[in-house]
């Protein structure tokens, strides 16, 4: 069960107005679900798109610190377009996520900044055929393409080093010279953005992407010498 003070902290209650087709569902264990039947009625740009969707939104006790998940149920959305293997819809990546709803961590902000575009999305496709907006690739080439639209940054290594610095003290990060290559030190160049994603993502889960894009280009980089290598041999093989 979620405690009065966590579902007021949320606003659980004006999201439960706002959707008059949703309820709490009953479960064990802590998180709080909501489903049913969730309108949608949004316009970007010139096009409102108002439509209907059954949703299951599972909020985890931990939240906002970690976003709740979202499944569609009524079968609509394919497995190929943007869900998870779990199913889950693939919203965005968390950096982003997470600053989108900076200014309000509750439930209904998570709502309008997170799903909505992305059901906005869906439903245009299904009437238009296209996306109304650019389409990030899904997965780990999506994700540095968005880390480096947010870090206004135009390379993977400079996002790697942006990240180490995020999950680095404010203080002891300002310090260091900006990855991006402006010369200057991070507290008079890229520190607001780094501040933001810090505050909002959390040091620890900027430490850990860190670690994950470290990894990956490693990864990248053995992939890469093995090829040269297997070229070379091949290359003498055919001589
Ligand atoms: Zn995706
Ligand atoms: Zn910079």
């Amino acid at each position: 069960m979620t405690d009065p003070t966590t579902l007021e902290a949320w606003r659980v209650r004006d999201f439960l107005t706002s959707q008059p087709g949703v309820r709490i569902v009953p479960h064990d264990g802590p998180a709080l679900v909501i489903a049913g039947e969730f309108e949608l009625d949004a316009q970007y740009g010139d096009r409102r798109i108002r439509d209907r969707y059954n949703l299951e939104l599972t909020v985890p006790p931990e939240f906002p610190r970690i976003l709740p998940s979202v499944r569609e149920t009524g079968g609509r959305v394919p497995y190929d377009f943007h869900r998870y293997e779990g199913g889950e819809l693939c919203l965005g990546i968390d950096v982003r996520l997470h600053l989108l709803i900076r200014g309000s961590p509750d439930l209904p902000t998570f709502f309008a900044e997170c799903v909505v575009p992305y059901l906005y999305g869906f439903s245009h496709r299904e009437q238009k055929g296209r996306l109304p907006f650019d389409e990030l690739e899904h997965g780990y080439e999506g994700m540095v393409c968005d880390l480096r639209s947010i870090l206004k940054v135009d390379n993977e290594a400079a996002c790697m080093h942006m990240m180490r610095l995020a999950g680095t003290q404010r203080r002891k990060a300002n310090h260091e010279r900006c990855p991006c290559g402006s010369g200057k030190r991070v507290g008079s160049c890229h520190n607001r953005i780094l501040n933001e994603i810090r505050a909002s993502y959390g040091r620890m889960s900027c430490r850990s992407l860190y670690e994950n894009l470290k990894a990956h280009r490693i990864r990248k980089k053995l992939v890469r010498e093995r090829h040269e290598k297997e070229l070379r041999r091949y290359m003498r093989h055919v001589a």
